[in-house]
């Protein structure tokens, strides 16, 4: 039997470059992963293709898949719906292949439930880490605006726990070098490779 791919899951607070990420890593001819394209209510915006960029549904379309559990998780973000078609995943994961996602903080949070063991990497904006060196050496911030960047790096960084990796969008070449090494490391992990050893010695 095929040894299952793993379910990569990139998520990030919202504006982080999460989708130039993905196309940038999606560009790069030695990507060996499968991206899952999604399906939205939003209007394709100039340029985006059905099928290629999203899966572009009505509401009442969108609506019947969340009926038919044909979603793997679903969120709506500013108005429209977005989501991920279960059946490619599946399928996909069961030919061995690895399978991409790119989706926000809410749908990644479904996903964890249902995939445990999934990749879950977040993306982090280059603010995070710099906001409290910014503020003191710039002294010129108000305090309402000091404490909105605060209450926002706060909610940030409290999502990151549901992850198991954190990568900083300060440039994109670099944040998808990382990208792909950690999923390099994590096929090697100990906990996915021994199975396969252990099933060799049963064979012998
Ligand atoms: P945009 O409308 O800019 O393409 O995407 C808006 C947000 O939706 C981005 O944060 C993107 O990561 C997220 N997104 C795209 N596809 C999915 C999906 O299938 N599920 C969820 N939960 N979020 C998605």
């Amino acid at each position: 039997m095929k040894e299952k791919g793993l379910l990569i899951v990139l998520s990030g607070p919202s504006g982080v470059g999460k989708g130039t990420v993905r196309k940038e890593i999606f560009s790069q001819p030695d990507t060996s992963f499968e991206y899952s394209i999604s399906m939205t209510t939003r209007a394709p915006r100039e340029g985006e293709v059905n099928g290629v960029d999203y899966f572009f549904k009505s509401r009442e379309e969108f609506e019947a898949l969340i009926e038919q559990e044909k979603l793997l998780e679903y969120a709506e973000f500013v108005g429209n719906y977005y989501g991920t078609p279960v059946d490619y995943v599946k399928e996909t994961l069961e030919k061995g292949k690895d399978v991409f996602l790119e989706i926000e903080v809410q749908g990644a949070r479904q996903v964890r439930k249902k995939f445990p063991d999934g990749l879950f990497i977040f993306l982090v904006p280059p603010s995070l880490s710099e906001l409290k060196n910014r503020i003191i050496t710039r002294g010129t911030e108000t305090e309402d605006v000091i404490n909105n960047r605060m209450s926002v790096a706060k909610e940030e960084i409290e999502m990151m726990n549901l992850y198991d990796y954190v990568v900083e969008n300060d440039q994109i070449d670099l944040a998808c070098e990382r990208i792909k090494a950690i999923v390099v490391a994590e096929h090697c992990r100990r906990e996915r490779v021994e199975p396969r050893y252990i099933k060799m010695l049963e064979v012998e």
